[in-house]
């Protein structure tokens, strides 16, 4: 298996793989989007809510809240000693208490949310929660666990996981030569991978593969029928879009985690039915 990492920001990955099947490429991009556990408020209990807001909405807007992770220290309830009642290794406690004493309606953020634990925090703090009135308070206490998408989308590792197969074009550039539109694939291409500077044959950019996203628009276009566009095999690109609750070397390496986890399962299941021949 080869690998290629093409850009890496903070909230952007984005890689070449070579050397695997499209099943395993898949299983990947499941266990990313739908089964790494983060952080995210599950339980709210208001004391006082002057605002205009009611308290469900308000513990939905919670609930939505990003929170940076920790998964070396905190365990999925399931999976913890207490049972799943909330202890130190499973639950987090986060408050907020405000009071506007000014003149003015004030909004209440995010970063308005003070953690029991300081690895366990919004990760913008500037995301609005409600505004209140002069002279009204918002008391609240609310409870962080750890969870999976597939039991609601509030724990979602990251906000975008996909890959596309990695594209080979290829061109006859005799049948260009004697093309009498000069040249409408280069024009009409969405993502403008032809280059026509030297009016004769067109030429792809050097990197069109890291572009293109095989609409073939250029083989329907093409009068000459001089293009064909293909994929190279076991090749993909991936690319993650992450809110930030948890860095990507942890992304990773979780999710061959969870793999290895399901083909243990997998393997122990299929040893314990007896299959009829
Ligand atoms: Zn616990």
């Amino acid at each position: 298996m080869n690998l290629e990492v093409l850009e890496k920001s903070e909230h952007k990955l984005s890689f070449v793989v070579e050397g695997i099947s499209i099943e395993m490429a898949n299983a990947i991009r499941r266990i990313i989007q739908s089964e790494i556990p983060v952080m995210a408020i599950d339980e709210v209990i208001i004391l006082k809510n002057d605002s205009p807001l009611y308290d469900e909405i308000i513990s939905h807007r919670l609930g939505l809240i990003p929170l940076t992770t920790d998964l070396d220290t905190y365990k999925l309830p399931r999976d913890c000693t207490c049972g799943g009642y909330g202890c130190p290794l499973c639950q987090v406690s986060l408050t907020c208490e405000v009071t506007n004493t000014t003149n003015t309606p004030l909004e209440i953020y995010s970063g308005d949310l003070k953690s029991n634990d300081p690895k366990i925090i919004p990760v913008d703090p500037t995301i609005p929660i409600v505004k209140i009135d002069k002279n009204d308070k918002l008391i609240l206490e609310a409870y962080a666990i750890l969870g999976i998408t597939k039991d609601h989308v509030k724990w979602q590792a990251v906000s975008n996981v996909f890959y596309r197969f990695y594209p080979e074009i290829e061109f006859d550039d005799n049948k260009c030569a004697k093309c009498p539109d000069r040249c409408i694939v280069s024009r009409m291409c969405p993502e403008k991978l032809y280059d026509f500077s030297n009016q004769k044959t067109p030429k792809l950019l050097e990197d069109y593969w890291k572009k293109c996203t095989l609409c073939e628009s250029c083989v329907r276009d093409c009068p000459e029928k001089a293009i064909k566009v293909g994929e190279k095999v076991n090749t993909y690109i991936f690319f993650i879009e992450s809110d930030g609750v948890l860095p990507f070397a942890m992304i990773i390496k979780k999710t061959f985690e969870i793999f290895l986890e399901k083909v243990d399962e997998f393997i122990e299941k299929l040893a314990a039915i007896e299959i009829k021949t």
